[in-house]
């Protein structure tokens, strides 16, 4: 029969001693010692040792020769110190002497053992995940999640932002991603939409002077999937009235550090500030990797008369060129390396990546032959801030391949270099985006999302030639190298968010279908207003180590949007599908 507990299995210590208790959780670990069994009784809080020998009623020890691992127990039994404390265990210094002990369910045999470090594939461990998330490491990272999203609600609680739900049946709201699309039963014909983000919604809130909204808003977007993507995950999500950008990027660090105290205890320093166009200067990338050097720099104007053919070419068709070093490379980077970092970087669409190292007798490898006459190994020492014994990796070719290919083998040559202090963090700030960028078709998309609002002063060159200078008030911030979320100043005149829709192309049919609500609204008094959404996965992963985002959702999909535990997304039935006057038309390959 189930008695109330009297403690969990961590909560025991030396000064409980003498104490009867009653105690239940999982048989982790069952020893049986001729006659003598010690069993390790785990539940969320901890583990205890229970021991059962002659002090035990006889029925109890019958009972315990029947536990195996992983058996829901009840044990009544004294506390007692242990002659030889466990110092590995926080209840080390006692054990319960068991009095009597309840088998409460029996499991089937287990496809792998609770434990820190396990064998199985992922896919076995996402299959039988209620038995995953029993391992204590899972169950910390849940715990961790648990702390950062309680600190954020806490903390805009005292900012006064009122948590709002916004539905999940909706209307598209573009984020860049396809919809997940719902049929309408009782409209037949007719589809919701999964809500990419709450983005209209908090807007249309502001305008109707809920003045800070925030909300820990689940996010659905059918993207092809990459290895740490979620087809569903969550966001902090808040947006502000009449602020400023300086006023939501506070409030956005007070989040993240909110989330860092509660979680790691850990303060973080002040938070350096860059525009777009120097973290791509410097880093070749939007969300660069402040915990190490190896900044870029830009030789395009050094190298001008330079007649080494992917330098001379590069820089015939408009290219630039730049490079980074690496501080004591020369040696330690072996030419087998070599050639897989510039496999690595023709990914990103580089012909090919000219490395140099400074050795005692100049320059040696390709990048030698790039020098243009007149030019010595010391003055690209000098450009580079190279000295003897350093590694040089430069780069030909148009920006669109510089920038990413030099910036990604930054990160990765860091890496694999042991440059990177694990457990350490670097903020950093990106502001001043471009509101527009080019698509792969040569189209203007914008770069965040159609409702940024270009700064006032660039508002005139929408639809011009001077598109691509037009800046926004947008800001990312991001840790080590990843974003952790973003936001922006919005269109809150009715005028300029047609403006934009035109520039983008957006036929005034479609603007008014898809987005008419949100027009009419910012065309009865909207005030100014902005916001920003953190990715609360990628945040708590961070927080915790992981390696996948997967480690802090409890229930995730596959990076095949799959959930092996409940076989999501199956088949449903014919005659549902009719309900909903829906046919399935499959692909006949
Ligand atoms: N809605 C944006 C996103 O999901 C964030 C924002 O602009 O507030 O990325």
């Amino acid at each position: 029969m189930l008695e109330p507990r009297t403690h969990t299995c961590g909560a025991l210590r030396a000064p409980h001693a003498g104490a009867d208790v009653v105690v239940q959780g999982w048989a982790q670990n069952v020893r049986d010692r001729g006659g003598v069994v010690f069993l390790v009784l785990r539940d969320r809080y901890g583990t205890v040792q229970v021991t059962i020998d002659e002090r035990s009623p006889e029925a109890v020890r019958e009972a315990a020769k029947k536990v195996a691992q992983e058996y829901v127990l009840q044990v009544r039994g004294t506390v007692v110190e242990r002659f030889k404390p466990n110092e590995e265990m926080a209840t080390g210094a006692i054990e319960i002497v068991a009095k009597d002990l309840e088998i409460l369910a029996p499991t089937k045999p287990l496809p792998f053992a609770i434990a820190r470090d396990i064998e199985a594939t992922e896919e076995t461990r996402l299959s039988y995940r209620f038995l995953d998330l029993r391992r204590p490491v899972l169950q910390d990272k849940l715990v961790a999640r648990h702390k950062a999203v309680f600190a954020v609600r806490r903390y805009l609680d005292g900012e006064g932002f009122l948590e709002v739900e916004t539905p999940i049946l909706t209307k598209s709201t573009p984020e860049g991603a396809r919809d997940y699309l719902v049929p309408s039963r009782v409209h037949p014909g007719q589809w919701y939409a999964l809500p990419q983000s709450p983005q209209l919604f908090k807007q249309i809130l502001m305008v109707s002077g809920f003045d800070r909204y925030f909300q820990i808003a689940r996010c659905f977007r059918d993207e092809d999937l990459r290895a740490d993507r979620q087809p569903e995950f969550t966001q902090i999500d808040l947006e502000m009235s009449f602020a400023t950008r300086e006023a939501v990027m506070a409030v956005s660090e007070g989040i993240v550090r909110a989330m860092w105290e509660a979680v790691l205890g850990e303060e973080i320093p002040e938070i350096p500030v860059l525009s777009f166009a120097e973290s791509i200067a410097r880093f070749g990338l939007d969300a660069p990797d402040l915990r190490f050097g190896m900044e870029h720099v830009t030789l395009t104007d050094r190298l001008a008369g330079s007649t080494f053919p992917p330098v001379a070419s590069a820089l015939a068709e408009g290219g630039i060129v730049k490079g980074f070093v690496v501080a004591g490379g020369a040696e330690g980077v072996s030419r087998k390396v070599l050639d897989a970092w510039t496999v690595f970087v023709k990914t990103y669409g580089l012909s090919g990546l000219l490395w140099g190292k400074l050795g005692a007798d100049g320059l040696s490898g390709p990048l030698a032959k790039a020098l243009p006459e007149g030019a010595s190994a010391e003055d690209l020492a000098g450009w580079m801030g190279a000295s003897q014994g350093d590694l040089l990796l430069v780069a030909a070719g148009s920006p669109t391949h510089v920038h990413p290919g030099l910036g990604r083998l930054r990160v990765h040559a860091a890496k694999e270099l042991g440059l990177v202090e694990e457990g350490t963090f670097a903020f950093c700030w990106v502001v001043d985006f471009p509101a527009f960028e080019k698509d792969g078709e040569g189209h203007w998309t914008p770069m965040h999302h159609p409702f940024t609002a270009p700064r006032p002063e660039h508002v005139d060159w929408l639809g011009t030639e001077r598109m691509g200078e037009i800046l926004t008030d947008a800001y990312d911030l991001v840790c080590n190298g990843w974003e952790l979320g973003g936001g922006s100043i919005r269109i809150h005149r009715s005028d300029v968010q047609a403006k934009v829709f035109d520039a983008l192309r957006l036929p005034p049919e479609q603007q008014q279908e898809r987005f008419g609500f949100l027009l009419e609204a910012l065309a009865h008094g909207a005030p100014p207003h902005g916001g920003l959404a953190f990715g609360v996965d990628r945040c708590v992963a961070i927080l915790t180590g992981s390696d996948s985002i997967r480690d802090v959702i409890a229930f995730p999909k596959t990076a095949r949007a799959q959930c092996l535990m409940t076989d999501a997304p199956s088949r449903v039935p014919a005659e549902d599908l009719a309900a909903l006057r829906v046919r399935s038309v499959e692909a006949q390959d």
